[in-house]
């Protein structure tokens, strides 16, 4: 079967939230308290991720990213991270983390056969990460970032969402992590539901950040495209990207669809359709009935471009 969709893209990478839940509450991601977790039978159980990934393998998907909610607060991640990484046809499995747990982990996951780790870092002052994170440490992300570059988890991705009157004065500081050799990218704020106090004056367009970081550290070279980045080579050597959700949505480059905590396949972040899955794993679905259900999302992936951010669901349910 072909991984084509009806636009002709090739779809290769599946996201999947392996929990809704998250040791931080960032501003822009959660309400500060009193989320309403999803009681656990509601979320896929390993086996059943196991399951979709062996399906979606034989459509073509080759690189599979964990992501949630924060992946590590789930026990038993690296257990899943080898099932998924000996499934034929998979070729990648990489993680999405805030960080805090990965010291401990890192090891662990990189044995298991994770390939690398994406680490969201909005600030580099330990006071504004409080702030933004409202439970996190800097100083334990940084931690395990280290660790995560010991346990050879490389190249590490940074990335940054950027508000304004938060961060945004912190772009070329945080760029500057590019230049020891970290892969750098900056996000544009997306209105997404679920959040609670979003504020419509945080959007930074994605030039706006590359305006400042120019401004400070040099002309960026164009690297072309790269998934839903726009790639810069930095001055001094490093590389930055720009990630334009909302300014510019990167549809024509798009390869991917997502898992949603609770076993939902949904082909575009910023549709809200979707397929379950769940109720078929647990009625007794064949293989053959979930490469089809994974098919039809295939089939009737969206082409997003233009469309408002849909407020059905927060980026910890979808998996950012
Ligand atoms: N907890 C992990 C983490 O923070 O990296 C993984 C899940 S988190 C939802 C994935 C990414 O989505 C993070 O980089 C986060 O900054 C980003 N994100 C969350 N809400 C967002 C929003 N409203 N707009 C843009 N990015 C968002
Ligand atoms: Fe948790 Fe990640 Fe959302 Fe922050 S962005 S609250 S770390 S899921």
């Amino acid at each position: 079967m072909d991984n084509l969709d009806r636009f002709g893209r090739k779809i290769s990478y599946l996201r999947i939230s392996v929990t809704d839940r998250c040791n931080f509450r960032c501003v822009y991601c959660m309400p500060p308290r009193g989320v309403p977790w999803r009681p656990h039978g509601e979320i896929l159980r390993y086996e059943e991720i196991v399951r979709v990934v062996r399906a979606a393998a034989t459509l073509g998907i080759r690189k599979v990213r964990l992501t949630g909610g924060e992946p590590l607060v789930r026990r038993g991640l690296a257990d899943l991270v080898r099932e998924l990484s000996e499934i034929p046809g998979i070729e990648e499995v990489v993680l999405t983390t805030n960080g805090a747990l990965l010291s401990e982990n890192a090891e662990a996951l990189a044995a298991a056969g994770l390939s690398r780790v994406n680490v969201s870092l909005d600030t580099l002052r330990p006071e504004r990460f409080r702030e933004i994170t409202r439970l996190g440490r800097l100083e334990d992300v940084w931690e395990g970032i280290l660790a995560a570059r010991k346990a050879g988890l490389v190249p590490i991705k940074l990335n940054a969402v950027v508000l304004r009157g938060v961060n945004e004065g912190e772009v070329a500081e945080i760029a500057a992590l590019a230049r020891e050799g970290f892969k750098v990218r900056f996000i544009e704020w997306l209105p997404l539901g679920g959040v609670g106090e979003a504020d419509p004056g945080w959007f930074v367009p994605w030039e706006e950040v590359r305006a400042r970081v120019e401004g400070a550290l040099g002309p960026l070279r164009p690297l072309g495209v790269q998934g839903p980045a726009r790639v810069f080579s930095l001055p001094g050597g490093g590389e930055v990207g720009f990630i334009a959700a909302r300014s510019a949505p990167f549809c024509p480059s798009c390869n991917r669809m997502r898992i949603t905590a609770d076993g939902k396949l949904r082909p575009c972040l910023l549709s809200p359709l979707e397929i379950d899955l769940k109720g078929p794993l647990r009625a007794g679905a064949t293989q053959d009935e979930l490469v089809r259900l994974l098919a039809e999302g295939l089939r009737t992936k969206p082409w997003a471009h233009g469309a408002e951010a849909p407020n059905d669901r927060g980026m910890s349910e979808i998996g950012g």
